[in-house]
């Protein structure tokens, strides 16, 4: 057995630690020790002896060397290599004790050095050379002998030779096995082969080269466990190696077929974000051939120097820096990219230090200037002044926030701007109405979708100074629910203590509000939280009489509309008796909107017309006059649509003579009667509605001032019950329980007591109804109303059409006072009521009514409900009667 003659290599290549080298395969290793140099180039000059053959592990012979000097061996098989220090490595590690003796493994692979490289030269003197082998043919060791410097050992071949070879291929098992091995193999090739053009080679190999021989060569280029290749190199029956390539190769196959699984899902997000890079690319590279250059990193730059120019305060700067820094980092595409930047954007916009220039207040010019834009309201003009002369005094004073509350169209917006413009600053309207949030105050927190900034901050971005004069605009109209409560977060706005620091979410610095100037306006102050109305100086603008709102419209209103509308007096004049009629016939309002409204429409109507005179005189040989009948169309507009004015020509300023030479559009009844329609309003309603029994006029307060209520009662078969209609609250459905009781208890006395003296409700049913039936009603100040529509309907009397009252009625019949007295009074005056009965604790109120009005009116000042009776009837309240007979 023991020839080594046959071997074609020189050189033993023992497998050692994780590395094994089969036959068929080429390895390459490093040898850094001169013992294994030594070898191989024994080997490539042929000089060894004939019959043995050098030992040469395949791990890096240094440390092989040092494993084996420690070793020892009694097994023939595995044999032991003596310690010889000569052969030691340079390199071998100082005191790493490897633990135990370290065996050869008794089969090897004989191979032939293919090439020797001498590396470079390390400093430490130690040279690395690398050697390339090829493994040739299996064999076991017999015995293992030191030679000098390096081993030699005796073999014997346990591969088959080529003709035990081809006699061992008959075997049809084999055949089978082969077969089977070279599918596999084949499967795998094609595999590789669409990933690499080179396994055109290997596909040429597995026809050429022997199966067995494949088997190892195909193993071998596998990543494979030590153990796996030591049993490879073990395999020495055919079948058996043929059996475990086959398993092999397949399992190969297998792990190559999930990885490309893996790889084409990686591979498909890969592709999709390199084609947004790509496709960027491009786009950056068309921007700057057209020299577009507004790019993201331009862009930012530009953000960065706005941010510098804002001014903030040192802490907020570090904190957009911060911020700035993060969205450089990022993709525009990245989710947060776009929130990230308007929020630095909104950081860079807002006034940090940016201010309107402020002057020295000039009180006269002030005053002058609300004179100019508003007419009456004296004492709501003295209370400004007042107001402004304290800041001038001391511009930092905290005084409290002037609050105007009135109806609709009484100037309170008006009003605010003008005190804007006397302080020389930006004006900004923040409205709160239906505000139930408290994040549309303070804003949402930036982690929340689509947050934003609250309207205060939004508000201050618009207008672009810190100190400007900001209208929160119907603070009544806030309510608070779960989603919190926006009251609490107009306290800590309003409180100069607070609001130098105010915490909006979204921004999440400090805002110093404390230069702002907060002017508020209210329909009512009922409604505002107390807490807050605490902060505020309440100013009443309670509504106008008609001869303010006639002063109104001829010293600001017209003037007004006729310019919006391209129009001046010699073109359009509205007669102060058509104003009038205006306002009695069209309009009943507190304020002076509707009016404005309707004074618009004229106007629209007269530029129509005028229009249409240009274009007849401008198309004078045109055949057909424009016949169409703008006027018409004027009126259609008038719906409350004042957006269909731009469809309407306005005269043209590029034909002043034909302008000029036109007789004035004077406007007349028929005139308002084309325009406005027919008339809203007139005098006679409450007359009507009064004339049968069971109905009385009241006087009722709403958040658009002061209003006339009618109450009517009616009674039908029943059982007793109280029946109301008309949206009622709580209060006013008391109210009538007690009316009624009282009624009831006074029957007797009032001569209304059922038929045949039996109880006033036997099998009688009382139902009571407020008119306006959708609008929902509520308050105690009925309670006299609903007293006289009931006696009005047991005594089968008619109450005086001439005649309105207001009072809370207690059970014993006392009036008690209401609140709202002149909105009242100035209700029925311009519903045309000559006679108002109030509770007498009111009489205090009626200072507050022009004089006009009071003389125009008489008022009639009751304390028990039966004065409210006797001034309700004609000729007194019916239970008295009997004591005047
Ligand atoms: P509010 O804020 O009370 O609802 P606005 O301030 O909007 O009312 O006023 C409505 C219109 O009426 C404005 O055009 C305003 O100029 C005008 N107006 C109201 N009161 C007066 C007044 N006393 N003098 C002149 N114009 C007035």
């Amino acid at each position: 057995m023991a020839e080594t003659v046959e071997l074609p290599g020189r050189l033993a290549i023992l497998p050692f630690r994780n590395k094994v080298l089969l036959p068929g395969a080429i390895i390459r290793i490093r040898c850094t020790s001169p013992y294994s140099v030594k070898l191989v180039e024994q080997e490539l000059w042929q000089k060894e002896d004939k019959g043995l053959i050098g030992v040469l592990p395949v791990r890096d012979a240094a440390e092989a060397m040092a494993v084996l000097s420690t070793g020892s061996g009694t097994d023939p098989a595995y044999q032991s290599l003596k310690s010889s220090s000569d052969v030691v490595d340079s390199q071998k590690p100082e005191g790493k004790s490897l633990e135990g003796p370290i065996h050869w493994h008794n089969r090897g692979v004989a191979a032939r050095a293919l090439h020797l490289s001498r590396g470079v030269e390390k400093p430490s003197g130690r040279v690395t050379y690398v050697v390339v082998l090829e493994g040739l043919c299996r064999f076991s060791v017999q015995e293992l002998t030191a030679r000098g410097t390096y081993y030699t050992a005796r073999v014997s071949r346990l591969d088959m030779t080529k003709a035990e070879m081809e006699q061992a291929e008959q075997d049809p098992d084999l055949i089978l096995l082969s077969r089977q091995f070279k599918a596999t193999a084949m499967e795998l090739i094609s595999i590789l082969e669409q990933k690499q053009k080179t396994v055109g080679r290997t596909k040429v190999l597995l026809e050429t080269v022997p199966v067995h021989r494949l088997a190892d060569i195909f193993v071998a280029s596998f990543e494979i466990s030590f153990e796996e290749q030591l049993s490879m190199l073990d395999s020495v029956d055919l079948k058996v190696r043929l059996i475990k390539a086959t398993e092999l190769v397949d399992r190969h196959l297998q792990s190559i077929r999930v990885a490309e699984k893996i790889s084409q899902k990686v591979e498909g997000q890969l592709s999709k974000s390199q084609k947004e890079f790509l496709l960027r690319q491009q786009m950056r590279a068309i921007k700057e051939e057209l020299g577009d250059n507004d790019d993201d990193e331009d862009d930012l730059a530009a953000l960065e120097r706005k941010m510098q120019s804002a001014g903030m305060p040192p802490n907020v700067w570090k904190h957009a820096q911060r911020e700035l820094r993060r969205l450089r980092k990022m993709q525009p595409q990245q989710p947060g990219y776009s929130s990230s930047r308007s929020y630095l954007e909104l950081l860079a916009d807002l006034p940090w230090e940016r201010a309107s220039e402020e002057f020295e207040l000039d009180l006269r010019a002030a005053k002058e200037r609300l004179d100019s834009d508003h007419y009456g309201l004296t004492k709501v003009k003295q209370r400004i002044i007042e107001y402004l002369a304290v800041r001038k005094l001391k511009p930092d004073a905290r005084g409290p926030v002037l609050c105007f509350v009135g109806p609709p169209g009484v100037g309170k917006t008006s009003l605010a701007s003008s005190i804007a413009a006397a302080l020389n600053r930006k004006f900004v309207r923040i409205s709160l109405g239906g505000v139930k949030d408290e994040a549309d105050i303070r804003g949402h927190r930036r982690t929340y979708i689509g947050s934003m900034p609250g309207r205060l901050i939004d508000g201050l971005k618009k207008v672009g100074v810190c100190n400007p004069v900001m209208l929160l605009d119907e603070i009544d109209k806030t309510g608070s629910d779960i989603r919190g409560d926006p009251a609490s977060a107009l306290l800590e706005v309003l409180d100069p203590e607070q609001n130098r620091t105010f915490n909006d979410h979204y921004l999440n610095v400090p805002f110093d509000l404390s230069k702002v100037i907060f002017v508020a306006t209210a329909n009512r102050a009922q409604p505002i939280p107390p807490p807050l109305l605490d902060r505020m100086e309440v100013i009443e603008l309670p509504g106008y009489t008609p001869e303010e709102k006639l002063n109104i419209a001829i010293r600001h209103l017209i003037p007004r509309v006729l310019d919006q509308h391209g129009l001046n007096p010699d073109i359009l004049h509205i007669p102060e008796d058509m104003v009038e009629l205006v306002i009695q016939r069209y309009t009943r309002e507190a304020g002076v909107r509707n009016l404005e409204r309707k004074l618009a429409a004229l106007a629209r109507a007269a530029a129509v017309r005028v229009a249409e005179r240009n274009a007849l005189r401008l198309r004078k040989d045109v055949q057909q006059p424009v016949t169409s009948s703008l006027l018409d169309h004027a009126r259609l507009a008038d719906g409350g649509a004042e957006v269909e004015m731009d469809d309407v020509t306005v005269a043209d300023p590029a034909v002043p003579n034909a302008l000029g030479a036109a007789p004035t559009l004077v406007v007349d009844e028929s005139m308002l009667e084309k325009v406005l329609g027919p008339p809203a309003f007139d005098d006679r309603e409450a007359a009507e509605r009064v004339s049968s029994p069971g109905v009385s006029i009241g006087l009722v307060w709403t958040s658009v001032g002061g209003e006339v209520q009618f109450v009517e009662a009616s009674t039908m078969a029943g059982k007793g019950d109280l029946h109301l209609t008309g949206q009622l609250g709580d209060v006013i459905k008391e109210s009538a329980q007690i009316a009624l009781t009282w009624v009831r208890g006074h029957a007797m006395d009032l001569k209304i007591s059922g038929a045949g003296g039996s109880g006033l409700l036997d099998s009688r049913d009382v139902h009571i109804h407020f008119p306006a039936g959708a609008v929902p009603k509520d308050g105690p100040s009925a309670g006299v109303t609903l007293v006289t529509a009931l006696v009005s309907l047991f005594s089968q009397k008619s109450a005086r059409a001439d005649t309105a009252m207001t009072g809370e009625l207690t059970l014993r019949g006392l009036v008690l006072p209401v609140g709202g007295i002149k909105d009242k009074v100035l209700a029925a005056h311009r519903n045309g009521i000559k006679r108002v009965i109030i509770p007498k604790r009111n009489l205090k109120d009626l200072v507050e009514i022009p004089s006009s009005i009071l003389r125009s009116m008489d008022i009639l000042l009751a304390e028990r409900i039966e004065d409210v009776l006797e001034q309700a009837f004609d000729g007194g309240c019916p239970w008295r009667k009997p004591a005047k007979l």
